[in-house]
C-alpha cells in the first residue's frame, strides 16, 4: 500500500510509492510561523517517489529562503509538503493519511522553543540543529 495523504478540505491529494525517511520535528521560530503549532512535523521523501494524485493546480509555493519552500493548498491552508529547488522535498506528516510507519527521530532547536511548549521527556534532542542536517 503506498503512503497517501491530503490537505484538510480533501481537494489536493498525494501518493507516495516509496517509504519515508528522517522525520523530524524542529521547534524554531520561524517553523513555528511555517507549520501555525509548536514545532514542524515533517519527513523526507524521495522525490522520484512522489506523486500529485488531483488538486495540484490549488497548490500555492511560499519560498522561505533560497532554494527551500513550502507548498499548501490555496483553498483549506493545510501546508502539505517541502520543496528542495522546486521539487518536492518531504511531506508534513499532520497531512499524511493513516500509519506511515515512521517516527520522529528528534527534536530540532528545542532552544529556540516557544515558552509555553513543554517537550516530553525522553525524546532526542538538539538545542540547534542536528549535525550535517538539511533543516
Ligand atoms: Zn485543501
Ligand atoms: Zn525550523
Amino acid at each position: 500500500m503506498p503512503i497517501s495523504g491530503e490537505c484538510f478540505c480533501g481537494s489536493i491529494q498525494y501518493e507516495i510509492s516509496g517509504s519515508l525517511r528522517d522525520a523530524r520535528s524542529c521547534h524554531c521560530s520561524r517553523c513555528r510561523k511555517a507549520f501555525s503549532s509548536q514545532a514542524s512535523s515533517y519527513a523526507l521523501v524521495d522525490h522520484d517517489d512522489f506523486k500529485w494524485l488531483q488538486g495540484a493546480h490549488l497548490l500555492t509555493s511560499y519560498t522561505t529562503q533560497e532554494h527551500f519552500g513550502l507548498q499548501f493548498c490555496s483553498q483549506c491552508g493545510s501546508t502539505l509538503c517541502g520543496t528542495f529547488n522546486g521539487r518536492v522535498h518531504g511531506v508534513t506528516l499532520g497531512c499524511v493519511n493513516g500509519d506511515p510507519d515512521v517516527e520522529i527521530g528528534y527534536h530540532l532547536y528545542v532552544g529556540s522553543k516557544a515558552a509555553w511548549e513543554v517537550i516530553p521527556e525522553g525524546v532526542k534532542v538538539y538545542v540547534e540543529g542536528a549535525p550535517n542536517e538539511l533543516d
